[in-house]
């Protein structure tokens, strides 16, 4: 099945918010199989609105709108979609009652517009609201399928999960599977060129790769008629990008590095201790957003100055007037400091340039260098980092992670 998803409202073509329920919509149907052939945005206006809808209904089998269907003269998806699909606008009794059960039980005095929220076309059926006043609307004629959804993406995902989910798998027989390798420390064009083999007449399952901030998404894709059929098809080839990435894969599973390292040191019960200069707390922040992960990080030591790297650290005088604080040095005294002060497992410290400023020939931005101490191993790892502040501080931290996870494994 093919579908098409068109949001309603003046506000999104302003840039006054952005579109989330198209893409919670996108990857709730491809979970359902159906392919998502358009995403399409129109103003609050009815020919305009009109125009699209009769154009794609033609394209697709399922088109699920999102916005206008609220008390107000510009919520005009339900009146313009009912009379598109030849159906008349009635009053719901049951419904018109609850929107006045809403408006008694808090206080407020329900207008007369509020009632248009309780129309319901003819030839199709609403779909109950627990989140708000206006509800969802299916029409169904034809062989083809229409949603009407609220804009608010707390109602909208609300009725997708109660109601439109549950009749969408009704009406597919097809279903779509994806796993997600995730792969670090390449270019996504490099992972592509290894990959080309198998890229290369896909039919099904089909790959993808995607890079993110950091890290290289490789999906594969295969439908079938059941999730066994489907897992049977996924198997051989995530097995062979298993086997020629190797250490490099860090999930197939989903999850970031960062949660994938912190579960590992939980799960070994490996003790962590961190030293930070140039991202200032970002990697223990990070890695405090795991739960559980109280059971193994002890400490954060954010030593900014090199007074802090001293004072806190242990990290001599003489070293950082001789190498300087961005130095492979400076990084190993750091994990000595660390190791010395508590008694974890592991210690990272990290310090760099992440500029804009701050560099020179010698020492340019980007430069950085993280120490790791695993139990009784020693190590610097020299970096150079490309792109802005935000960059070089996110890369620092993800590699970081990496550093730890490639020790563990
Ligand atoms: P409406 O149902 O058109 O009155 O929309 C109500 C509110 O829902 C808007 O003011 C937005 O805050 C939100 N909204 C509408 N459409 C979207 C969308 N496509 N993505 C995210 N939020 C939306
Ligand atoms: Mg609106």
């Amino acid at each position: 099945m093919k579908a098409c998803i068109l949001s309603v409202g003046t506000e999104l073509l302003m840039g006054s918010i952005l579109n989330t329920n198209t893409k919670y919509l996108s990857e709730k149907l491809n979970e359902y199989g159906i392919a998502v052939l358009y995403h399409v945005s129109v103003g609050d206006n009815p020919e305009r609105v009109k125009a699209i809808f009769d154009y794609y209904l033609d394209k697709v089998d399922v088109i699920i709108a999102t916005g206008g269907l609220g008390p107000t003269q510009d919520d005009l998806t339900k009146e313009v979609i009912s009379e598109a699909m030849g159906c008349e606008l009635i009053r719901n009794d049951a419904i018109y009652e609850k929107i006045e059960g809403f408006f008694t039980s808090t206080g407020r005095v329900m207008t007369a517009n509020n009632a248009k929220q309780a129309l319901v076309p003819d030839c199709g059926m609403a779909l109950e609201n627990d989140m708000g006043t206006a509800p969802g609307i299916y029409i169904g004629k034809n062989d083809k399928h229409v949603f009407l959804l609220p804009g608010p993406p707390r109602e909208m995902t609300h009725l997708f999960e109660l109601h439109v989910g549950p009749m969408i798998a009704k009406l597919q027989s097809q279903i779509i599977s994806s796993k997600y390798i995730k792969v670090f420390g390449m270019g996504e064009s490099a992972v592509e060129d290894r990959l080309l083999h198998l890229i290369n007449g896909q039919v099904n399952p089909t790959i993808a790769t995607y890079a993110k901030r950091g890290e290289i998404e490789v999906r594969v894709t295969a439908s079938g008629k059941s999730l066994e059929e489907t897992e049977k098809l996924l198997a051989p080839v995530v097995a062979e990008i298993q086997e020629d990435f190797g250490e490099a894969i860090y999930s197939i599973e989903g999850g970031t590095l960062a949660e994938i390292v912190g579960n590992m040191l939980i799960e070994k019960g490996v003790t962590l201790s961190l030293a930070e200069s140039c991202t200032g707390g970002l990697l223990a922040g990070t890695l405090t957003s795991i739960s559980g992960i109280s059971s193994v990080l002890h400490a954060g030591f954010v030593t900014y100055s090199n007074e802090a790297k001293v004072a806190m650290l242990g990290v001599s005088e003489e070293t950082l007037k001789q190498h300087g604080a961005v130095s492979e040095e400076t990084a190993l005294e750091m994990i000595q400091g660390l190791k010395s002060r508590t008694d974890s497992d592991v210690a990272v410290s990290i310090t760099g340039i992440a500029g804009p400023g701050g560099g020179t020939a010698e020492k340019p931005v980007g430069l950085v260098y993280i120490g790791i101490a695993y139990f009784d191993s020693y190590e610097v790892h020299k970096f150079n980092f490309t792109g802005d502040r935000e960059r070089v501080r996110d890369y620092t931290v993800l590699n970081a992670l990496n550093l730890i996870r490639k020790k563990m494994l």
